[in-house]
């Protein structure tokens, strides 16, 4: 029987990164997976999407040139060239995994894992490893809707999506998440006629009522139909389309259907989990602070225990449980892990938003800088958004929030000083490059200080 000090399930972002770092502090580290190294994130996820999203921001691109005075007379999307630079994109980042975990010598096992006991674990079914440390990391996958059930070929799920063929002419999106939206802006400049079916009454809902509102907007003002508080009960054929029927006695044709109503969390096939004394809640596995389970050599991370269904979560998680193991017992804190959102114009928050503030009775102050304000805004021709910092009085920065152009990349440095404690009237002095759109943390840190600079 091969004996590691550490073997972990799953090779997503969670997995891969536990298993090198682990390595490279001298655990022999095996991972097990089952399906494509790099899990939801590098193959039905991340990467994939935001390599189509980045594909169809050239079209949107084109579509705008005009104003540049670059008249764009005639173009064409090649779709099917679109999905097969993905696939290559997909395709190079596995090997660079596979890649790392040679050179690290992490040791991966093709196969599905069950945990046999405390400190072993059966490949197959057949083969037996142990292992004096386990790292669960078995990830998520598309929630189903009890009464329309994904068949992969009309009714999609946001794995399926990623493998049509044709731009649909109608795409109907089930669940305004930040999936769904993501993908109605895909499909919105690659031409589809879009409609967003919302059961709550916004968009986004894990983000701020302001930024919800603004999405719907922006949408609505791209020609994406937004239904908030509606609720899709059923789906017939009808024709070669789809018929809709929806809660207030309507209806919507439509060519596909995408559903995005969440992420179930991959654990039910640990049939000797509750053996092992291991806990789950609404199917996710129970960890404690140092993302131990109640056996405490077995950890869980990733998007399969509590917490944001992020990648870069999963990947914290993951450095935290190895951590652990070496012995460093830190406590896991999301607090200042950020949430991207690559819709038309981008969001990105990290930590509380204003009316979870409000509602905590924080005493709080607003900061905030619109685009319009932004001189680099303004020559790319993106002026919608703002920065907003929200902070207590004395300045302690609590939570921020951008909506426009580059907020992905921008929250970097909003996290960067919530992280570090940086209050807010120090952030103000910090001199930022001329003209980038990362002007915009100073000048939210001036109005801060009563002093604004180019906003009002
Ligand atoms: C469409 C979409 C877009 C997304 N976009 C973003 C984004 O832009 N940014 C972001 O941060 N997050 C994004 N996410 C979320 C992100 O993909 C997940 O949070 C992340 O992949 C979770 O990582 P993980 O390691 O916990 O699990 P996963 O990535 O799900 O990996 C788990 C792995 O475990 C394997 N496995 C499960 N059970 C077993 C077993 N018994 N034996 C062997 N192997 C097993 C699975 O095959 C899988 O490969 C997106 C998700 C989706 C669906």
């Amino acid at each position: 029987m091969m004996k590691y000090d550490l073997a972990i399930i799953g090779s997503g972002p969670g997995g891969y990164v536990a298993a090198i770092y682990a390595s490279r502090r001298k655990l022999k580290t095996c991972v097990i997976e089952k399906d494509l190294v790099g899990g939801t994130c590098l193959n039905k996820g991340c990467i994939p999407t935001k390599s189509l999203l980045n594909s169809a921001s050239i079209v949107s691109l084109i579509k705008g040139s005009s104003v540049h005075g670059i008249d764009v007379k005639d173009y064409t999307i090649d779709f099917a060239k679109m999905i097969a630079r993905k696939d290559e994109v997909v395709l190079r980042l596995r090997a660079g995994i596979e890649t790392l975990f040679r050179g690290n010598a992490v040791i991966l096992i093709k196969g599905t894992a069950v945990i046999s006991g405390p400190n072993t674990l059966k490949i197959n079914g057949t083969e037996e490893i142990s292992a004096k440390n386990i790292i669960i990391a078995s990830g998520s996958v598309p929630a189903e809707l009890p009464n329309i059930k994904f068949d992969g070929r009309d009714v999609l799920s946001s794995d399926d999506i990623l493998n049509l063929r044709a731009i649909p002419a109608s795409l109907a999106i089930i669940g305004g998440g930040v999936i769904g939206c993501e993908f109605a802006g895909l499909y919105n400049v690659l031409g589809s006629k879009v409609t967003v079916i919302e059961f709550t009454d916004r968009l986004v809902p894990t983000q701020s009522r302001e930024i919800s509102k603004k999405l719907e907007l922006s949408l609505k003002r791209r020609g994406i139909d937004i239904l908030t508080s509606t609720c899709a009960e059923a789906v017939v054929k009808r024709g070669a389309g789809l018929m809709i029927s929806l809660s207030g006695r309507r209806s919507l044709e439509t060519e596909k259907i995408l559903v995005s109503v969440g992420r179930a969390p991959v654990t039910g096939h640990f049939s000797d989990l509750e053996a092992l004394g291991i806990g789950t809640k609404k199917g996710k596995i129970i960890v404690d602070d140092y993302l131990r389970t109640e056996q405490k050599n077995i950890y869980a991370i990733g998007d399969c225990v509590d917490g944001p269904l992020l990648a870069h979560k999963a990947s914290y998680d993951g450095i935290m449980a190895v951590d652990n193991i070496l012995g460093k017992m830190k406590k896991s804190d999301y607090s200042n892990v950020p949430s991207c959102i690559w819709t038309e114009p981008q969001i990105a928050s990290v930590g509380i938003c204003e009316e979870e503030a409000r509602a905590k009775n924080i005493e709080i102050k607003i900061s905030k800088f619109p685009y319009l304000g932004s001189g680099k805004a303004y020559l790319l021709g993106k002026p919608e958004g703002y920065a907003k910092i929200i902070s207590d009085r004395a300045g302690k920065i609590l939570g921020i929030e951008v909506f426009g152009e580059g907020a992905c990349d921008l929250i970097a440095e909003a996290v960067l000083a919530k992280t570090a404690n940086v209050d807010v009237e120090a952030w103000s002095r910090v001199v930022h490059g001329h003209p980038t759109l990362s002007e915009i943390w100073q000048e939210a840190a001036h109005a801060f200080c009563g002093t604004p600079i180019h906003g009002l």
